[in-house]
C-alpha cells in the first residue's frame, strides 16, 4: 500500500517559519501562492519582467520580484513555470540557491512535477533539499477546492535531503496548499514523472482524444450527422466519466442500460486489443529511456515547429467546429473558447 499522509501527519508551523518564493504565476503558481498566503505563510512571487502574471499577483496582494531576487530572498523556492522553460529559469534561481537560510541550513528547491530532475535538465547543488509536492489536479481546482474548505490529493517526494527535514518540510508545504486534507501519497521523482507522463499520453489526453476523434470520423464518414456524432462520442463522455469517478466501473455499468453494458464487454476488447496494450508499453519505454523527453525538449528549443503543427492540425478537425456550435447553444455548460492562447467566454 502507498504511504499516505493527512493533516495530522504534517506540521504547518514548519512552512510558516520559512520565506517561500513561488516562481511563475500560472495555473499552479497562483493556487500555491494564494493557498499558502491564506495558510499564514510568507510568500513572494518570482516572475520575469513584463510577465502577464505580475498584475494578477499584485492585485491579489502578493509582492512580485524578479526570479533572481525571489530566489535570493526565499528559504523555499517552488518552481512553477512550464516544464520546458524550467531549465532556463533555473539559471536565474541558482545563485540564490547557494546562499544559506537565516538559520544556517541549506535552502529547499521544490517542484510540482519531477520532469526536470528525472531527465537531468536541472542539477541542483548537493547541499540543498530537493522535494516535490504535486497536486493531482489542474491548478484552478487547487485554489477553488481550498477556498471551499477542501483540498485536492497530492504526491510528495524527496530527491535530496541535505537538512534531514526535507520530507517534514514538504508535507508542511502540502498542508499549506490543502493537499493533506485529501491525502498525500509518498512517491519518488522517477515514479511521479513516469506515471504522470504515461497517464496523460496513454489514457487521459492522448488516448482519449484519439478515441474521440476516431469515433467521430467513423460515424460521419458512414454518413451520420456530425451533431449526433459529437453528442455520442464527446459530450456523453463526461457523463460516463463522472459515473466512474464516483463509483468506479461497476457504478458506471450499474447506471447504463444492459444493452450498453453488454456492448461494453464485447466491444471494448475489440478496440483496446493486445496490440494497443503493446503500443502503450512502447510509450512507457520511450518515457523511461528519455526519448519522449528528448523529442519534446528539442522541438521546444527549436521554435516549437512540431508542437505548433500538431496544435493547428487538430484545431481544424471537424469535431471542433461542430462542437463549438453545439456548446454555444448550451450556455449552462459554461462553454469557453481558446483564442490566441487566452480563454474567452
Ligand atoms: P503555466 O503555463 O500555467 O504557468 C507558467 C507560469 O510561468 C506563468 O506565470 C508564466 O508567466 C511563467 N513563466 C514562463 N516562462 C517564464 C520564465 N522564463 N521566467 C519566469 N516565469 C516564466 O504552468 P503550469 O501548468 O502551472 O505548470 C507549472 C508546473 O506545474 C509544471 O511543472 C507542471 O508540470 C506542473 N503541474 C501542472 C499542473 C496543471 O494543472 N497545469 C498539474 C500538476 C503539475
Ligand atoms: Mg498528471
Ligand atoms: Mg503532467
Ligand atoms: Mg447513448
Ligand atoms: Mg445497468
Ligand atoms: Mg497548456
Amino acid at each position: 500500500m502507498a504511504k499516505t499522509y493527512h493533516d495530522q501527519d504534517a506540521d504547518l508551523s514548519l512552512i510558516q517559519a520559512k520565506k517561500v518564493a513561488i516562481i511563475g504565476y500560472g495555473s499552479q503558481g497562483h493556487a500555491h501562492a494564494l493557498n499558502l498566503k491564506d495558510s499564514g505563510v510568507e510568500v513572494k512571487v518570482g516572475l520575469r519582467a513584463g510577465s502577464k502574471g505580475a498584475a494578477k499577483a499584485q492585485a491579489a496582494g502578493l509582492e512580485v520580484l524578479s526570479v533572481a531576487d525571489a530566489a535570493q530572498w526565499a528559504d523555499t523556492i517552488m518552481v512553477l513555470v512550464p516544464d520546458q522553460t524550467a531549465a532556463a529559469v533555473y539559471k536565474e534561481i541558482e545563485p540564490g540557491l547557494s546562499l544559506k537560510s537565516a538559520d544556517g541550513s541549506g535552502k529547499t528547491l521544490m517542484f510540482a512535477h519531477g520532469f526536470n530532475i528525472r531527465f537531468r535538465t536541472i542539477t541542483p547543488p548537493a547541499d540543498v533539499d530537493v522535494s516535490l509536492v504535486a497536486p493531482k489536479s489542474p491548478g484552478h481546482r487547487v485554489r477553488e477546492v481550498f477556498t471551499e474548505g477542501g483540498g485536492v490529493p497530492g504526491l510528495v517526494a524527496v530527491e535530496q535531503d541535505a537538512t534531514g527535514n526535507a520530507l517534514a518540510n514538504a508535507l508542511s508545504y502540502a498542508k499549506g496548499i490543502g493537499c493533506t486534507r485529501a491525502g498525500v501519497l509518498q512517491t519518488t521523482f522517477t515514479e511521479e514523472t513516469e506515471t504522470d507522463l504515461f497517464g496523460e499520453q496513454a489514457v487521459l489526453c492522448g488516448g482519449t482524444a484519439a478515441l474521440v476523434k476516431a469515433g467521430f470520423e467513423v460515424l460521419t464518414e458512414a454518413g451520420y450527422q456530425p451533431e449526433l456524432a459529437y453528442f455520442e462520442v464527446l459530450h456523453e463522455l463526461k457523463l460516463i466519466v463522472d459515473l466512474m469517478y464516483r463509483g468506479g466501473l461497476e457504478y458506471m455499468r450499474h447506471s447504463i442500460s444492459d444493452t450498453a453494458e453488454w456492448g461494453d464487454y464485447v466491444a471494448g476488447p475489440r478496440i483496446v486489443t493486445p496490440a494497443v496494450k503493446d503500443a502503450m508499453k512502447g510509450l512507457l519505454k520511450d518515457i523511461q529511456d528519455g526519448s519522449f523527453a528528448k523529442r519534446f525538449i528539442e522541438d521546444q528549443n527549436s521554435g516549437r515547429k512540431e508542437f505548433t503543427k500538431f496544435r493547428e492540425q487538430d484545431r481544424e478537425h471537424p469535431i471542433e467546429k461542430v462542437g463549438a456550435e453545439l456548446r454555444a447553444a448550451m450556455p449552462f455548460l459554461d462553454p469557453v473558447k481558446v483564442e490566441n492562447g487566452n480563454v474567452v467566454k
